[in-house]
Formats: structure tokens, sequence, C-alpha cells
């Protein structure tokens, strides 16, 4: 029989008592020791994403809580790294680690607004509206500016009354798209917030 010291001994009475008067109350003590606290993100929805500040195009996940019932929308309630991701294997600079205060600003614009020539304020349009507007002032502005020769006589086939900035944090193929659409059109002036 192994032998223990006084301190041991008591330790183990005080263990072996404590564990027993739970299993006479109906408890089983295997379970009890088992129970752990339930991990904050087990009910969560996980949608992968791209963070939007920068080239290096971190991945993501977003972990969102709601069965998307008419009556309970779905919250984003945490963000991190994906560890999956080749970029950055679930690492994010503080810009990414802060993209949670970022996606609940009051401030974040989420739908399209208007300030007429010499309002002092926006107001909101429909996406309709918004198309229809951009779509004619573009046509308008084309029609009106797009050069097919330079001076000297040489094809250009550009529009350089008009610049185009778009988002960085779409995949490879809308970003693809987007590109050939404004190249199509002429347009030289093509940028996006992370300048890629
Ligand atoms: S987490 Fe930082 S480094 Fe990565 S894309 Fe976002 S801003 Fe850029």
């Amino acid at each position: 029989m192994p032998s223990v010291t006084r301190r041991q001994f008591l330790k183990l009475s005080a263990a072996g008592l404590g564990a027993s008067s739970l299993a006479v109350l109906g408890f089983s003590p295997g379970e009890v020791l088992a129970e752990v606290r339930e991990f904050k993100l087990a009910r969560t929805t996980e949608t992968r994403s791209t963070c939007p500040y920068c080239s290096v195009s971190c991945g993501l996940i977003m972990y969102s809580l709601g069965d998307k019932a008419k009556n309970s929308p779905a919250e984003i309630i945490h963000i991190e790294g994906d560890p999956d991701h080749p970029v950055n294997r679930g690492t994010l600079c503080p810009k990414g680690a802060g993209l949670l205060d970022f996606v609940h600003s009051p401030n974040r614009l989420k739908y399209p607004e208007y300030r007429a020539p010499g309002s002092d304020k926006f107001v909101r349009i429909s996406w309709d509206e918004a198309f229809d507007r951009i779509a004619r002032l573009m046509k308008d502005d084309r029609d009106k500016n797009f050069e097919t020769k330079n001076a000297a006589g040489v094809n250009v086939n550009r529009w350089l009354s008009t610049g185009m900035l778009a988002a960085s944090a779409s995949s490879n193929e809308s970003g693809y798209l987007t590109h050939k659409v404004a190249r199509s059109l002429g347009l030289l002036a093509f940028d996006n917030q992370a300048r890629v």
C-alpha cells in the first residue's frame, strides 16, 4: 500500500467525504466533475468573410446568434481570424481584431443616401433610385466625354471624366467582373480603399 503523509490523508478524506455527500443527494460525482461552462459560441452560426480594411485581405469567421425567425434577427456576437485561411492563419492585426465594433457602429452606412445640390443633409433613398440615378449620370457623362482618339489621332477609347471607387472585400470573381465592367466602359480612374 502506498504511504501518504498526514496532509495528503486529510485531503483525500475531505474529497471522499464531499463526493459521497453529493452522491447521497442524488448527484453523480462523475457528472458533476465533468460538467463545464458552455462554450459561448456553441449555438452560433459561422460565416466566412474577408477583412475589409487593407490589401492583406485576412480571412475571418463571423459568429452570429439567432434562429433567423422573423422576430429574432441574427446578430453577430464575435469575429475572429480564420485558422484555415492561407493568408493569415487565424491571426488579425488590431484593426481586424476590432471588427465587431465596426460592424455594430451607429455610424455605419447601411443604405444609399443622397445629398441634393445646395442641401446640407443626406436623405435616405431606395436601392432602385440609387442605381437608376448612378446609371443615368454615368451614361450622360460618358456620352458627353468619351474620347476615341487623342490629339495625335491615336485610338485611346477612354473615359476620363468619371472615376470608380470599389470595395476590396469581395471575392476574386466579383473583383474580376467589376474590373471588366469598369475597363469596358473606358474608365481609367479605378481604385478601392485597399489599393489592390
Ligand atoms: S486584419 Fe489587419 S492586416 Fe488583415 S486585412 Fe484586416 S487590416 Fe489588413
